[in-house]
């Protein structure tokens, strides 16, 4: 038993001194356009064990992950959701924009409800991996139900004008706002939560 405690101990204490996780940089998410990932289950352009040149490069934006030698956002080990897995490809029926540039600021919300239509505005990020899995989820409502339109907001970092104008109170991405055919707010979903962002949905569809 006290064996146990001390161990546990010695771990807690490990864990103080690991060194700071990186900031995500969209290094690795951009090299992965073409959807080719190596057997590290990265996108192959930007691996370090297959390109350790590229260290110091990711090092430089402070995008490193200390406990694990790899770029923070390739560390599948902190990080078991990411997956690079190329997004679907969206039929032309579906309504998907992308708002302004990155970090932009982008209005009011009620001014981009597209009428007679359920309205979801999706504030993501590059190196934001749950963000990835909202998107694989809306791509494919979006593919099936003309009557969704979907608004992606890249908001780039917490320091931006977007981030100042719409994600003041929001503690963490993914930040998804619905709207009703009728211009009515229906729900926010802050955080991964595909249950909580259908049941909106679906409320927002009656
Ligand atoms: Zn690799
Ligand atoms: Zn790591």
């Amino acid at each position: 038993m006290r064996l146990f405690a001390l161990a546990c101990f010695s771990l807690c204490a490990a864990c103080a001194t690991t060194p700071a996780h990186g900031t995500w940089s969209d290094r690795t998410l951009a090299a992965g356009a073409d959807g080719v990932l190596c057997d590290h289950r990265v996108p192959e352009g930007a691996c370090v064990k297959h390109h350790p040149g590229l260290e110091g490069d990711f090092r430089r934006v402070g995008d490193w992950c200390g406990e694990h030698g790899v770029p923070e956002s390739q560390c599948l080990e902190c990080h078991p959701d990411l997956t690079f897995q190329p997004l679907p490809a969206l039929p032309p029926t579906a309504d998907v924009r992308w708002l302004a540039g990155t970090g932009d600021a982008i209005g009011p919300l009620e001014a981009l409800v597209v009428k007679g239509k359920v309205t979801v505005i999706d504030f993501y990020a590059d190196w934001c991996a749950p963000c990835r899995k909202v998107d694989a989820f809306m791509f494919e409502l979006v593919s099936a139900r003309p009557d969704v339109a979907l608004r992606k907001a890249n908001v780039g970092s917490w320091e931006t004008a977007l981030a100042r104008e719409h994600l003041r109170d929001v503690p963490t991405l993914p930040s998804v706002v619905v709207f009703s055919a009728k211009g009515a707010l229906v729900k926010r979903v802050n955080g991964l939560d595909l249950a909580a962002l259908r049941a909106a949905i679906d409320e927002a569809s009656r």
